[in-house]
């Protein structure tokens, strides 16, 4: 194969690889939105590139209702854009820290979904209520303390009040999840906004008992092979 061939093949491969990586931020941001979890403006989604210190996400002062494929933002950890176009949402300094300090953790998704932020607003931590949050959550999920958005400051409080979890309410602002994958990433979001609304609810009609740690043994087991994305402790 000559020079120029070799080099033709290399940018293929490359285009390749970028659509792939442009797609699955599409996809999960457009399912956030479609569900209603971030508005206009709001919220971040990304994915990690493999092996590299780089991901993809979505750009600064997204319109969810008219992006395209192209409008997603290739920058590396440093905040070097390795994309022409768009500037990266201001928070993916959240997602660097995030992808710093979890090997596993290959996509994430930051958005200001109603009930989730009500309790962030409130402070008060989401219980594990059903044992659906102890598999694809890893338990309760906790309140950080408050810091100013885009912050690296924020991504340590956020890193901090996760524990062992794949999602934690961001104080006076909105919810961050992480997972292996987009769709469980995408689940996840999901599943904590859902659960915030049912506990808001159930507390309307008296006291609740989460589920005690011993109960959820086998589904959080399950979490730690399948989903977890948290560093195992020594
Ligand atoms: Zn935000």
């Amino acid at each position: 194969m000559s020079a120029d061939e070799k080099e033709k093949k290399r940018l293929e491969k490359q285009k390749k690889r970028d659509k792939k990586y442009r797609d699955i931020v599409y996809k999960g941001a457009k399912r956030v939105y479609d569900r209603g979890l971030s508005q206009m403006g709001e919220g971040n989604v990304s994915v990690r590139v493999k092996r590299k210190n780089e991901m993809y996400i979505t750009p600064s002062q997204n319109d969810y209702a008219t992006m395209t494929p192209e409008d997603v933002v290739h920058i590396d950890f440093n905040g070097e854009h390795l994309s022409k176009g768009r500037r990266a949402s201001s928070e993916f300094l959240l997602h660097k820290v995030l992808y710093e300090s979890r090997k596993k953790a290959k996509c994430a998704i930051h958005c200001h979904a109603k009930h989730a932020i009500m309790l962030a607003v409130a402070g008060k931590k989401l219980p594990l209520i059903i044992e659906e949050m102890a598999f694809f959550i890893g338990g309760e999920v906790n309140v950080t303390d408050y810091a100013a958005s885009g912050s690296v400051e924020l991504g340590e409080k956020v890193i901090e009040a996760m524990g062992d979890a794949n999602a934690v309410l961001i104080r006076n602002h909105g919810l961050f999840v992480c997972g292996r994958d987009m769709d469980t990433t995408v689940k996840v979001a999901l599943l904590v906004e859902k659960m915030a609304e049912v506990y808001l609810g159930a507390l309307q009609l008296g006291s609740i008992d989460p589920l005690p740690p011993e109960k959820t043994k086998k589904w959080i087991d399950m979490f730690n092979a399948l989903n977890r994305t948290a560093p195992r402790k020594k």
